[in-house]
């Protein structure tokens, strides 16, 4: 589906940017594969070679704008050019220590990290990527929303805000570039079996499931397929939407 494609993944060291990174490479693309560290990034790099895909590793903080403008440029270098990129790096809230945290009950300091990492940096992104395809003529370009971009879940504010933001901010996006023969989508997870659900799993695993249609966790490689597709020409008609992968949860 994307033969002779380049394509680019944030988070890819990991989850669902892993599954979806080797997902690219099964399905034809070169992959540059971006992590905050390099080591996670390399570790991708080497499960799609032992594949037999081509594959480039690179170190990105998506906070970081001249390091996100760097990501983009060493990923044109190395294949020629930027088809597809999938802006997936995120953090959830008990990585800045308000899991469960009600939201008058919030540091500010971790509502701003949230926003930082899961909106700002999708920003950041998306718009050096634009910078890129808008030169080359277009390409394709998905962002990693979540359930929390539609309905509130408890204890999540920064979290449910910020993914609520990718989901507009994907919408204004796709219509300000469609011109520019760009589409730009979300994809909107359910409870994914990842290591940043771990912990939820762990604490309110069977709430999770008893409140999700198909009765389990979804796998990383379920949300892959959606972005494949998303990204390649079948899709081409498809751009501003929010494709929801949840296993029914937000249906009930
Ligand atoms: P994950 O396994 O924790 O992977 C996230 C990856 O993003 C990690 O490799 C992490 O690096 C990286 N990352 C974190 N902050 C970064 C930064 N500032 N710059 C660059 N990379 C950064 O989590 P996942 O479940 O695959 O999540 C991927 C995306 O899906 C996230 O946007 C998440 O919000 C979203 N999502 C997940 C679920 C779910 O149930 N799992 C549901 C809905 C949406 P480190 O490991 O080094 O921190």
């Amino acid at each position: 589906m994307l033969d002779g494609k380049s394509a680019l993944v944030t988070g890819a060291g990991s989850g669902i940017g892993r599954a979806t990174a080797l997902a690219f490479a099964r399905e034809g693309a070169w992959v540059a594969a971006a992590d905050l560290t390099l080591e996670a990034a390399q570790r991708t790099v080497a499960a799609i070679e032992a594949k037999g895909g081509q594959a480039v590793a690179i170190a990105v903080d998506v906070t970081d704008d001249a390091a996100v403008q760097a990501m983009v440029a060493a990923a044109v270098s190395a294949f020629g050019g930027l088809d597809c990129a999938f802006n997936n790096a995120g953090i959830a809230p008990h990585q800045v220590n308000a899991g469960g945290v009600l939201m008058a009950d919030m540091p500010e300091a971790a509502w701003l990290r949230l926003l930082e990492v899961n909106l700002t940096g999708v920003w950041r992104c998306l718009r050096h990527e634009v910078a890129q395809m808008r030169q080359q003529g277009g390409g394709a370009i998905v962002n990693t929303a979540s359930v929390a971009g539609l309905v509130g879940l408890p204890g999540a504010a920064g979290y449910v805000a910020g993914k609520h933001g990718v989901v507009g901010l994907t919408k204004a996006a796709a219509v300000d570039h469609a011109k520019e023969n760009i589409r730009i989508n979300a994809v909107c997870p359910g409870y994914i079996e990842t290591p940043m659900t771990e912990e939820s799993k762990r604490r309110r695993g069977d709430a999770i499931t008893a409140r999700t249609a198909l009765g389990r966790f979804g796998v990383p490689e379920e949300i892959a397929e959606a972005v494949v597709w998303l990204c390649s020409d079948r899709a081409s008609f498809v751009t501003g939407s929010n494709w929801t992968v949840d296993g029914g949860y937000s249906a009930l």
